[in-house]
């Protein structure tokens, strides 16, 4: 049976005051989250803080991206995955559409950031997803697939123990246009199908998020699909009251 997940996306929103609000609304509903595990990826400059203002441990915290290098160096602006765990990090979302589009992160670099992720110790989010257009014109399992291919020859099926996969179509994040539970179910299952033909325990047992969209009114039929098991959120984790409700949405 696996324990639904449901992790927040708050990109590149706050200041120390919304932090403050936002963290303030969790710890004080905390308590009502049963059966399900969360987390919340701040900003990494307002980590820290996060992490200061949450006074529950139902809460874990996650990066939003990370360095390729491990450790230290003379890599100006980035943050390395030691220091998301020094700070206090457990997840780190990888390979996020804004990632790969805006920033052009490859599916190489991708991998080795989740083998570098998963040699610190921190579970790796690995968001993969189609855009609308590879969605109509036939090719979105094979983008899936690439995607996936891509971390499973650099690290092997057997570390995907510890990964989380989030399934987030393009054309769903951040639209208010959400994957039908159908459209997001047949994709789900599609994912654990093609990890079965690796290792059927590790297929059995993988957390695949939905994220695109998610909202308290569409969070319960999306994650009431049996290949579904809790969301990415972006925009709905950003309000204390909505980001519980779909939380507790995954609950079993
Ligand atoms: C996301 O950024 O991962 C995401 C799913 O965003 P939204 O929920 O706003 O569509």
């Amino acid at each position: 049976m696996r324990k639904p997940f449901v992790a927040g996306n708050w990109k590149m929103h706050g200041s120390k005051a919304f932090v403050l609000n936002l963290v303030t609304g969790l710890n004080s509903k905390s308590g009502e989250l049963k059966g399900v595990d969360v987390a919340i990826c701040p900003p990494s400059l307002y980590i820290d803080y996060t992490l200061r203002s949450l006074s529950t441990d139902t809460i874990s915290i996650g990066a939003q991206n990370m360095a390729e290098e491990p450790h230290q160096g003379a890599f100006t602006g980035e943050g390395s995955a030691s220091m998301l765990k020094d700070l206090g990090c457990r997840y780190v979302i990888l390979g996020h559409s804004e990632r790969r589009a805006i920033y052009g992160e490859t599916n190489a670099e991708v991998a080795n950031k989740v083998r570098v992720a998963l040699e610190a110790g921190i579970t790796p989010i690995l968001c993969v997803g189609e855009t609308l257009q590879e969605r109509e014109s036939g090719v979105m399992e094979s983008v899936i697939s690439e995607q996936l291919d891509a971390v499973l020859s650099l690290v092997g099926i057997a570390a995907f123990k510890a990964v989380v996969i989030a399934y987030e179509p393009v054309w769903a994040i951040g639209t208010g246009v959400t994957a039908s539970p159908a459209q997001a179910q047949d994709v789900h299952a599609f994912i654990r199908a093609k990890l079965a033909q690796l290792d059927a325990v590790v297929a059995e047992n993988i957390i695949i998020q939905y994220g695109g969209s998610v909202k308290p009114g569409n969070a319960k039929e999306l994650f009431g699909q049996p290949d579904i098991d809790g969301g990415l959120i972006g925009g709905a984790s950003l309000d204390a009251d909505d980001f519980i409700a779909i939380c507790k949405a995954a609950e079993v």
